[in-house]
């Protein structure tokens, strides 16, 4: 269901003096709205943390990966079943970093999202072009293709993804997208969906995102929210993004 929603992604940050103390900030400054939610995506040691904090708070958490197997002999893999166990709803899969770093390739993003699924988290799935392939004149085909193996891969399930645009010359640097074209990424992968039924799914721009730049990106027709890397370490900064 389409609203606005702004998602924070910590990243490999944190502590457990740090995590108690922006939880308590976004709890303090965070008052349920309709049509507008707010989550948190934190490392998986402090997830337990992150529950416990938000048990009563109209905030709601996920994990930042998920492994696509179900169980076995997979070390260092964490399962979406572990996560559902203890109250987890969302899960971010093929973040670029993960792609970048850890090699995870279209088809295991793809795999992730159906496991999540499979399991009841909602899968927040991540598309972008890098520098080089936008400089090509390549970003829509490879968001498409980015977003092609999801969808294949969840059937009729894709209305129940989220799906997040990050260029990823964007992430970390400071660089965002114009609003214009963001919107128009936005718009060719919510033509792509509703060729699924799953046109109404939250489409969040994520990249460099902060209170000053978030109003206008969230102004765009086809732009539901936000996924926030840096800016979500600070309650205030977040705060103003969500509320933008
Ligand atoms: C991210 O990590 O998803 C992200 C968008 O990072 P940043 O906001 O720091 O660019």
């Amino acid at each position: 269901m389409r609203g606005k929603f702004v998602v924070g992604n910590w990243k490999m940050n944190g502590g457990l003096a740090a995590n108690k103390a922006l939880l308590s900030d976004l709890i303090a400054g965070w008052t349920a709205t309709p049509g507008r939610q707010i989550a948190v995506c934190a490392p998986y040691p402090y997830l337990a943390q992150v529950a416990a904090a938000l048990e009563a708070a109209p905030i709601a958490w996920g994990a930042q990966d998920v492994s696509e197997h179900e169980s076995g002999a997979f070390t260092g893999e964490v399962s979406a079943r572990m996560l559902t166990e203890f109250g987890c709803r969302y899960a971010i899969v093929g973040h670029s970093e993960r792609r970048q770093y850890f090699g995870d390739t279209d088809a295991v993003v793809a795999a992730k999202a159906a496991a999540a699924l499979a399991a009841g988290l909602t899968p927040i799935a991540c598309v972008g072009e890098t520098l080089a392939e936008r400089d090509a004149g390549a970003t829509m085909a490879v968001v498409l293709r980015q977003l092609d193996a999801v969808i294949g891969a969840v059937g009729a399930d894709a209305a129940k993804v989220v799906v997040a645009y990050e260029p990823v010359w964007a992430i970390g640097t400071g660089r965002t997208a114009l609003p214009e074209e963001a919107q128009a990424v936005h718009a060719a992968l919510r033509a792509r969906l509703a060729k699924s039924k799953a046109a109404e799914v939250p489409l969040l721009y994520g990249g460099s995102v902060k209170a000053d730049n978030a109003k206008a990106l969230f102004a765009m027709a086809d732009i539901d929210g936000g996924l926030i890397g840096g800016a979500s370490l600070k309650a205030a900064e977040f705060l103003a993004i969500a509320r933008a």
